[in-house]
């Protein structure tokens, strides 16, 4: 079967690093709407133009532009043998689009990263991602100096542009009014699973793995 893994969780909460480890692994490509957006701003198209302003405060692209985006990828022959989606949905209304896309095929398995809100302003603050290969440097102890280079690459870090505190605040807000209806929506699948986000990204990957596992046998029972 093919294995359509949804992945949930708040900003900060390690889904983009999760998410790319666990694709690479299974062999099945990592689809970041962040991701895409973000090379839509860096490419000037016409979607980067109009996600550019509304990414910079921390608001949510319009659904319309989401799904359009999301359609068109998972169209893809790539996508064909499974996904992992990193970043969509964000809006029941985007979840429920979701599951027109996907309709017949193998059920949707979804994990939700769960963290609490002090841990993740302190991750969002401290996040700096390498400029050259994309990865997130590991975030220091609170008091510990922020990494410079990339330990992957060499490549110099950066930090985000919606990534300053006021941002992560909006970002935060957004989450719990738009995205946390999400849980709602599918806790009642019996492929949904909760992983404890706090703990170090080894153990996270670890019950990452067992969960969808898990899904994955009861959506088959
Ligand atoms: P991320 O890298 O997932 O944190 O996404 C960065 C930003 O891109 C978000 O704060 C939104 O502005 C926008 N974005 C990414 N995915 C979506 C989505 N599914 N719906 C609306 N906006 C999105």
């Amino acid at each position: 079967m093919a294995l359509k893994l949804v992945m949930l969780g708040p900003p900060g909460a390690g889904k983009g690093t999760q998410a790319r480890t666990f694709a690479a692994a299974m062999r099945i490509p990592h689809i970041s709407t962040g991701d895409m957006l973000r090379e839509a701003v860096a490419a000037g198209t016409e979607i980067g133009m109009r996600a550019k302003a509304v990414m910079e405060q921390g608001k949510l692209v319009s659904d319309e532009i989401m799904v359009g985006v999301v359609r068109e990828r998972l169209a893809k022959s790539d996508a064909r043998s499974g996904f992992v989606l990193d970043g969509f949905p964000r809006t029941v209304p985007q979840a429920k689009a979701l599951d027109a896309i996907v309709a017949g095929g193998d059920p949707l398995v979804v994990v939700d990263i769960a963290v609490a809100d002090d841990e993740l302003v302190h991750r969002l603050t401290s996040r700096r991602v390498c400029s050259q290969c994309g990865t997130n440097a590991a975030v220091p102890a609170p008091g510990e100096p922020l990494p410079v280079r990339c330990a992957v690459c060499g490549g110099a870090l950066t930090q985000r542009a919606d990534d300053r505190e006021e941002v992560i605040r909006e970002r935060l807000r957004v989450y719990a009014r738009d995205t946390r209806p999400l849980l709602d929506y599918y806790r009642d699948l019996p492929t949904f699973r909760a992983v404890n986000g706090a703990q170090a990204p080894e153990a996270v990957a670890r019950d990452l793995a067992s969960a969808v596992d898990a899904a994955i046998g009861a959506g088959a029972a």
